[in-house]
């Protein structure tokens, strides 16, 4: 029998979830690093990770290829991984739903004002806010994979106006596709609110500065549901200040738990939500974290690996 290990820095409770649920289904045996000597850990060809440390991966010189358990995987890219070792990350059609469920809800929460009318209630102020159709919306998602598609696809059915920016050019309907700086300027002037879901790389780390966040209009909103340091959260604060935005939902942020002493916790213009716009989910991931390995012994097949290169 294979011995395919499981590295993480995930809590003990955590991590025997995840044990129980994969030995349940997989039919390799797992171990912990701890669990293998250093001549037994020569064997091991795959490794399950989720916020794994490097220097234990490093153990493990004869891996063949690492599966994560997330979606993100930019702090394995960062890491530097030895070259010979691919990098599977977690691609689940449940996760880019949920996702796009979120998505459509944090846009539905900005477009009908809910931040305004939990202002007003907090001040018994009862007052009608205009209502804008969502035909009249105009919805930019920064990246179209595996999430950011699901997302268009479900926005559309409500009719909104969509956009994209995508490194490669894309054809999807309903949507207008951008790509370069020049694109990116050309779709923020005409953004009513913003989502982020690119993956945190060299390219995208700040990228929303402040030069690119005041081309949005007066009064757009900004989502971030992929990586906080996608965001100069600085810029975006003096801009909600000076009034030119009006909103940011904030899921992800550069240090997480967002700290206790964080200014954000208390803008009136910030909803700050726990990284919980697209939670992995045991059941499906397990199931496609065990396809991919059986896969693997069987036919000798790596899933779709992340491009190291590129950052995702
Ligand atoms: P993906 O399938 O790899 O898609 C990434 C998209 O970003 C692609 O469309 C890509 O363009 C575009 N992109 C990347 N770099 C770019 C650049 N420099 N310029 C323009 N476009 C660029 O990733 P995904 O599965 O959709 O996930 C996106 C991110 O969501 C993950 O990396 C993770 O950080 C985050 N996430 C967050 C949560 C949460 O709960 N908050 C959960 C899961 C994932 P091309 O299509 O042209 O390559």
């Amino acid at each position: 029998m294979s011995t395919v290990v499981f590295i993480s820095e995930l809590s003990l409770s955590e991590q025997a979830i995840w044990l129980s649920h994969l030995n349940e289904k997989l039919h390799d045996e797992i171990k912990l690093p701890h669990q293998l000597s250093d001549l037994e850990a020569l064997d091991v060809d795959i490794a399950i990770v989720a916020n794994p440390d490097p220097e234990v991966v490093a153990r493990f010189p004869n891996l063949v290829w690492i599966q994560s358990l997330w979606a993100g995987v930019e702090r394995l890219v960062t890491a530097g991984l030895p070259s010979h070792i691919k990098l599977v990350r977690l691609v689940d059609p449940l996760l880019a739903i949920t996702m796009a469920e979120s998505v459509l809800a944090w846009t539905l929460y900005l477009q009908r004002q809910m931040p305004s009318y939990t202002k007003q209630q907090q001040e018994q102020c009862w007052q009608q806010l205009p209502v804008k159709a969502s035909s009249d919306v105009r919805v930019s998602i920064l990246g179209a994979g595996e999430l950011g598609l699901a997302s268009l696809q479900l926005l559309s059915k409500l009719n909104y106006q969509l956009s994209c920016w995508t490194r490669s050019p894309k054809d999807i309907p309903n949507v207008r596709n951008y790509t370069g700086t020049d694109g990116l300027s050309l779709m923020l002037k005409e953004t009513d609110i913003v989502i982020s879901l690119l993956p945190l790389t060299p390219d995208t780390h700040h990228l929303l500065n402040n030069e690119l966040l005041s081309q949005l209009p007066k009064h757009a909103q900004v989502i971030n549901f992929s990586r906080g340091g996608i965001i100069d959260t600085s810029a975006l604060v003096k801009l909600l200040d000076d009034g030119h935005l009006s909103h940011a939902v904030l899921d992800v942020f550069e240090v997480e738990p967002l700290p206790q002493g964080s200014s954000l916790w208390q803008h009136d213009k910030v909803t700050v939500l726990p990284h919980i716009s697209a939670p992995t989910n045991i059941n499906s991931a397990t199931t496609i974290v065990v396809a991919n390995i059986e896969k693997y012994r069987a036919h000798g097949v790596i899933p779709t690996v992340t491009n190291l290169k590129k950052g995702y």
